[in-house]
């Protein structure tokens, strides 16, 4: 049985003032919420703060970044470690704006999934087709390079510790959902490439849907086999609506 897990993903969003009010809103309306694991991602400077007012409530805090190396010269860079004494538990990583804006490659995102599952940390593996890539029918080609090049060299005995999320990166802050039936074609196909890699272990791996994710659509996303939660944009930046996201059964 796996538990669903669905974070959100503030991006450059709310400074840490506006981060605080957030949760202090947040955390009354989701109190009672039992059997769903809830991550939220605040940018860097808040992490602190977020996991300090979270602490006992059972929700993660994720960044949504890291560096793979444990110290040294990295100007604007920030370690496991550093992100474990603030408080992190999960981090996203190689997420399509990372990809796209700061050409962060597949064995970089190797790496920081590596040194995040070697910190005790839970990463959260992005991958996703581009537009034009689905027109061209190369979805499937796109996703499973992603995602062997992010899990490479991971043991089985890991495996079951990652966390995939799918977002099509034409789905991202765009308005346009996959449909249930796409996303969970595309689900079904990592669970199958994961199963190849990782045999039983990928029956526990969790695979979260991410792209235009609202109250009024999670639901009907939840209810298909291989989507195992969500990855929240937009609609994670009010504590009412990722509550309504949240408390979608
Ligand atoms: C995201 O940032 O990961 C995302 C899915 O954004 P949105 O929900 O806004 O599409």
């Amino acid at each position: 049985m796996r538990v669903p897990l669905i974070a959100g993903n503030w991006k450059m969003y709310k400074t840490a003032a506006e981060a605080e009010a957030f949760v202090l809103a947040f955390l009354p309306l989701v109190s009672g919420v039992r059997g769903v694991e809830i991550v939220l991602a605040p940018p860097y400077p808040s992490i602190g703060a977020v996991a300090l007012l979270v602490r006992g409530s059972g929700i993660g805090v994720a960044s949504q970044n890291v560096h793979y190396a444990d110290e040294g010269a990295f100007t604007g860079e920030v370690s496991i470690r550093m992100l474990q004494e603030a408080g992190a538990t999960h981090c996203i990583i190689g997420h399509s704006e990372r990809r796209q804006y700061f050409a962060e490659s597949d064995d970089a995102v190797n790496r920081k999934v590596r040194a995040t599952l070697a910190a005790g940390l839970t990463p959260i593996l992005c991958v996703g087709e581009t537009d034009p890539e689905r027109e061209g029918g190369k979805t499937f080609d796109v996703v499973g390079r992603q995602l062997a090049g992010g899990t490479k060299e991971i043991p089985a005995s890991m495996g079951s510790r990652v966390v995939v999320a799918y977002e099509p990166v034409w789905a991202i802050g765009t308005g346009k959902t996959a449909t249930p039936a796409q996303a969970q074609e595309v689900h079904a196909f990592l669970r199958g490439r994961l199963k190849e890699l990782w045999g039983g272990a990928a029956d526990a791996v969790r695979i979260l849907y991410g792209g235009s994710v609202k109250p009024d659509n999670i639901a009907a996303l939840m209810a298909n086999e291989d989507i195992d939660g969500a990855l929240v944009g937009g609609a994670s930046l009010s504590p009412g609506s990722f509550a309504k996201i949240v408390t979608f059964h």
